[in-house]
């Protein structure tokens, strides 16, 4: 098929500038470009309702459009096809039939007739209530509010997006606006690429807040479902200014133009966390700038989404570098994706000064414990909690202490840890991690650009900064099945994992949120606030008694049930010989089971090991301010 003139000398300039800017810097794999107008209406987005129309040149023939499937960031097929209601295909006024693919549930196919070069595409994003927008603000999400022709890689595609604000909103995004006029905007045309990696905030309560004062712009765009929710503490503001300069200290370079954290504060907007190149959409609870224990886990997220834009979106492995939004992703080298983002999304944090050093210790104490009391790690090697991530991350509740979810997150934190400390170790302190991170997503300054790496070049590197043997170290640990969990990083970093009485931190902050218990270190379960129990852990008492996820317990030791009951019983069990008795209901039906334990409460707690040098507080020591 030839192509018009046009449209080849565009190619050939947009291909000269990528080779020159190495920009957005994928690989051109089609050989068409298309430039596609896309006008997003959002007046409605607190109805949960957003209306898009999409104008998108065409050849008369059959045509092929794709509704995005495979979303950067979320490593699945997530694209919300159910959520695309509506749709309508037009030329020239004239309805034009479509088909849904018969297996490809993303695809349409229709005719385009003769003398037709132009297609209007319109359709609505009806989103779950409570997922993407509440009566005060939304996310826009570009990816969910268009159609593209099949096959073209998305860097070929440009698009030149609009969005109408409903009356008096505000927004921020990382797009550069070309016009302005009250409630709509027009944002400059993008490749496709770049407009799904740029999404925006818009809300009713509006607020941004500068980072850095003059060089690269570093900003905070908060949207709330109120505007008390807005207020930062003069303290909470400094962590986030020091934030901003531990991470581009930590990697030696930055990657980006410049950068915002797309902040929606709500409690029914549904919680976010998603990384892109010069933003991130990070969705927490409305009073998380002023509640100390979500402050904390606002931390950990925003340390986490932005130390992405180097460790995910410029340094990028190659199994999940896709040339559009059709192509499959893998997922077996997460554990450097999500992992070490994991863990330099607590080291951040501590670094800034939003966490403290014990902030820190209980984070860590509470996922080395997850890990190592997991009893699937008896059957599932690490790498495969990543290779089925498109199965692993919408894993039901039930039986997950058996199952492992994604684990490479919280493992591979402490593999990372681990890595770390090793490095520190064996050159007494001269180097660390830090050096690993400059030599690997450091460099030149430059705009967004993605580097591709494989399990070989992360052994490299490795190599490069402390000759060991990594492929071993890391296949052990990634590969192979191994009944504990990866504590090196702990012990030899001068500290021990425990369990004592004391409640967890962050383990308590986990049960105030999603109204549960968590005893799964104790009888071995985690248990709503009701009574049902969510998971049970296989090896430990309450499973060997044989209690069960979905069963609801009715009463402990002859008293009702109430969580402080279970408290009060665990903890007597120290001195008190008899079983536990547990009266539960399963479905209809009700039996007692006896729990044989002894241990009294159990959280996990880190403590010095005074014998060994304390390399953990060097790992959190500020490095920039
Ligand atoms: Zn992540």
């Amino acid at each position: 098929m030839l192509e018009t003139k046009k449209r080849y000398e565009r190619k050939v300039i947009f291909l000269s500038l990528l080779l020159l800017l190495q920009t957005w810097s994928i690989a051109v794999f089609a050989q068409n470009t298309v430039s596609i107008k896309m006008n997003v209406d959002a007046t409605e987005a607190s109805r949960s309702l957003l209306h898009t129309s999409l104008t998108i040149p065409v050849k008369p023939g059959p045509l092929t459009l794709f509704y995005p499937k495979w979303i950067p960031g979320e490593h699945s097929p997530t694209g919300p096809i159910n959520d695309m209601v509506g749709l309508r295909v037009s030329a020239r006024g004239k309805q034009i039939p479509w088909r849904r693919d018969d297996i490809e549930m993303f695809a349409f196919h229709c005719d385009i007739p003769s003398g037709v070069n132009v297609i209007e595409v319109a359709f609505d994003d009806v989103s779950q209530p409570g997922t993407t927008s509440t009566a005060q603000l939304a996310r826009i999400k570009w990816n969910r509010l268009l159609v593209y022709p099949r096959g073209i890689s998305s860097d070929a595609v440009r698009v030149q997006a609009s969005l109408k604000l409903p009356a008096g909103w505000k927004y921020g995004t990382a797009l550069s606006a070309a016009r302005e006029m009250k409630n709509d905007l027009e944002f400059k045309e993008v490749s496709l690429t770049e407009l799904v990696d740029s999404p925006a905030v818009i809300g009713a309560h509006f607020r941004k807040v500068a980072l850095t004062s003059g060089g690269t712009l570093h900003e905070m765009d908060i949207a709330a479902d109120s505007p008390a929710a807005l207020e930062i503490k003069p303290q909470t503001l400094v962590g986030f200014q020091n934030l901003v300069k531990e991470a581009p200290a930590l990697f030696g370079a930055r990657h980006y133009r410049s950068y915002r954290f797309l902040l929606t504060l709500s409690d029914y907007g549904g919680s976010e966390g998603l990384e892109h190149h010069e933003s991130s959409e990070d969705g927490v609870g409305e009073k998380a700038l002023s509640d100390p224990g979500q402050l904390l886990d606002l931390g950990d997220l925003l340390g986490h989404e932005y130390a992405h834009s180097w460790n995910g979106k410029y340094r990028r492995p190659a199994d999940l570098t896709t040339p559009d939004f059709e192509q499959p992703m893998k997922g077996d080298l997460l554990w450097v994706y999500e992992g070490l983002t994991e863990y330099l999304g607590k080291v951040l944090p501590t670094r800034s000064g939003l966490w403290t050093p014990e902030n820190f210790r209980q984070s860590i104490a509470a996922v080395a414990a997850e890990m190592d009391n997991q009893s699937g790690r008896k059957w599932r090697p690490l790498v495969d909690t990543a290779t089925a991530v498109q199965i692993t991350y919408s894993s039901p509740r039930a039986w997950m202490n058996y199952r492992r979810r994604v684990d490479y997150y919280f493992e591979g934190l402490l593999l990372w840890m681990e890595a770390d400390v090793l490095i520190r170790s064996h050159s007494q302190g001269k180097l660390s991690l830090d050096d690993f991170l400059h030599k690997f997503h450091g460099g030149q300054d430059s705009p967004p650009i993605v580097r591709t790496y494989t399990f070989d070049d992360i052994v490299a590197t490795l190599n490069e900064v402390m000759p060991y043997d990594w492929r071993e170290f890391l296949n052990e640990r990634v590969n192979m099945v191994a009944p504990r969990a990866p504590l090196g990083g702990i012990t030899n970093g001068g500290w021990k994992l425990v369990y004592n009485e004391t409640s967890n931190e962050e383990i308590k902050f986990n049960e105030q949120q999603k109204k549960f218990r968590d005893f799964t270190y104790s009888v071995g379960f985690i248990v709503k606030d009701d009574g049902t129990l969510l998971d049970v852990s296989p090896e430990k008492p309450a499973g060997k008694a044989g209690l069960a996820p979905g069963m609801k317990v009715i009463s402990i030791n002859g008293r009702g049930w109430s969580s402080d009951a279970l408290h009060d019983a665990i903890a007597a069990t120290k001195t008190n010989a008899a079983p536990l008795e547990f009266l539960v209901e399963n479905g209809s039906f009700q039996q007692t089971y006896k729990v044989d334990y002894r241990g009294g409460e159990r959280y996990p707690h880190l403590e010095r090991d005074p014998t060994k040098p304390d390399l953990l507080s060097e790992i959190i020591k500020p490095h920039a301010h």
